[in-house]
């Protein structure tokens, strides 16, 4: 299995080096040469097997010869085994045809620990085989940060620096940030937003010296063993729900449009996915690509589910690749006109992606409203992007089964939870203490040369090298 990168332009990589790099040197991102599928009695196979087997079936055509079997298999076991949950993703119903994946029983409350508990286990054992050290840099509106540092706290080949907007986290995600006392762990909070976070690492990424001399890897999202571990839950709830005997759809709250789009290769893996339906807050970029065909950048307005505060989603260019038949020069023209505020999706590609993906809008308040609307008509708390799902779901529901994926535990937000409900959402009692640990963090400007230089600093001195 190799990897080629979307603008066309980079060397076609093993999946061990596509985890390890993240970025394609050409600026775009991996994606797989071609994509293995399973058949319909592959699928039908996997009933009433356990998370961890299902992952195993479902990723295993992916990794290569990058791990063997019994290796894989005992990366996937320990990756899951901290999670609160047995099932690991299971599944709540809501309405007669509308159901709730909680994908937020990991670590750190959110999605993400589904994909880092399981590259910081695989990084673990790709680097401990070559006796390499790297340095994870990685950008966050939250909840990658939190499970980045989770999955690599103390390892000993790597540091780990996690830049996140000043003043834009909640406080639990910034404490899940700078409470870890380990001393690989490096939290920086930087004057800006997400997008500035996001596009100083791309930088970093484009600035060869600095990715050769710190041996730069990269855990984002557009990191694509990210997006391939969350390829497992869209079949194991989708199994649980009677596929591939019948088809289902889903509804995913979108900022960098990475975990939709794992659900999209699950659908190219064979997987009968009927919609794929896009769920944005009020900063909609990619619901208004898909309504106008325009991919125009706007500034982020701040709101109450700030993993999606984003208007540079960058896992698009990997659904934007398929579109354009996998032209990598167009894609590189594209992403060359964004750099310049926007460009317009061709009649063919956006009638391709409209084919796929569906999408809605939700405005501040009609978030509060649905959280507030579902603990009254199906007792359930919701975070405030799970809630942002259940609308669109509510709006896109026809006769297939609907699956709407909850991306973080409502402890994780707690003051839009509150003012929606009254309540204070209490944290699960492993982590009841967050708020007595002392906080440790660097304030840092937007400035390349400055993040570099501290970076640079840190990796040399102490006991790395
Ligand atoms: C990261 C995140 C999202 C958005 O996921 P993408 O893969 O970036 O589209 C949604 N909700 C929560 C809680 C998140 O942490």
């Amino acid at each position: 299995m190799r990897y080629i990168s979307t603008r066309g332009n980079a060397p076609a990589l093993s999946f061990e080096d596509t985890m390890l790099t993240g970025l394609a040197r050409d600026g775009g991102l991996y994606v797989p040469e071609t994509i293995p599928t399973l058949s319909h009695g592959d699928i039908a196979a996997m009933a009433g097997l356990s998370y961890e087997e299902i992952a195993f079936r479902v990723m295993r055509p992916f990794v290569g010869d990058t791990f063997t079997d019994e290796v894989f298999a005992d990366l996937i076991a320990k990756a899951y085994a901290g999670f609160g949950h047995d099932a690991r993703a299971p599944l709540v119903q809501l309405a007669p045809n509308h159901f709730l994946l909680e994908l937020f029983h990991g670590p750190t409350l959110a999605f993400k620990d589904f994909a880092m508990q399981l590259i910081g286990q695989m990084f673990q054992e790709a680097l401990s085989r070559s006796g390499k050290r790297v340095t994870i840099v990685g950008a966050t509106s939250g909840d990658t940060g939190s499970a980045a540092i989770e999955a690599f706290r103390g390892l000993s080949n790597v540091d780990v620096f996690i830049l996140y907007p000043h003043g834009r986290v909640s406080e639990v995600q910034r404490r899940q940030m700078t409470t870890p006392t380990e001393d690989n762990v490096h939290a920086l909070a930087l004057t800006g937003d997400f997008d500035d976070c996001q596009a100083r690492l791309k930088d970093m990424f484009n600035d060869f010296d600095f990715r050769d001399g710190v041996r730069l890897a990269g855990v984002n999202s557009i990191n694509w063993a990210r997006v391939l571990a969350q390829v497992v839950y869209y079949f194991s709830s989708a199994i649980s729900l009677g596929a591939p005997h019948r088809p289902i759809s889903f509804t995913v709250p979108t900022g960098n449009f990475g975990d939709i789009f794992a659900g999209y290769i699950a659908k190219r893996m064979g997987l009968p996915i009927e919609k794929l339906v896009v769920a944005t807050n009020q900063n909609d970029i990619l619901h208004r690509c898909l309504m106008t065909g325009g991919y125009v950048t706007d500034s982020v307005i701040p709101s109450i589910s700030p993993s999606m505060d984003i208007q540079v989603s960058s896992n698009f260019e990997r659904a934007l690749f398929d579109a354009y038949d996998r032209d990598g020069a167009a894609v590189s023209q594209l992403m060359a006109e964004l750099k310049a505020g926007g460009f317009h999706v061709s009649q063919g590609a956006l009638e391709t992606l409209r084919d796929i993906y569906a999408s809605g809008r939700v405005s501040e308040e009609d978030t509060s409203a649905m959280i507030t609307d579902a603990l009254a008509r199906t007792g359930e708390v919701l975070c405030p992007h799970s809630a942002i799902g259940v609308k669109v779901a509510e709006d896109h529901q026809g006769a297939t089964p609907m699956v709407t994926l909850a991306t973080a535990h409502p402890a994780k937000f707690p003051a839009a939870v509150k003012d929606a409900t009254g309540h204070h959402p209490a944290l699960p009692p492993r982590m009841a203490d967050l708020f007595d640990r002392p906080e440790r963090v660097t304030r840092v400007e937007n400035d390349l040369t400055d993040l570099e230089e501290l970076i640079r600093d840190r990796i040399s001195v102490g006991t790395h090298q």
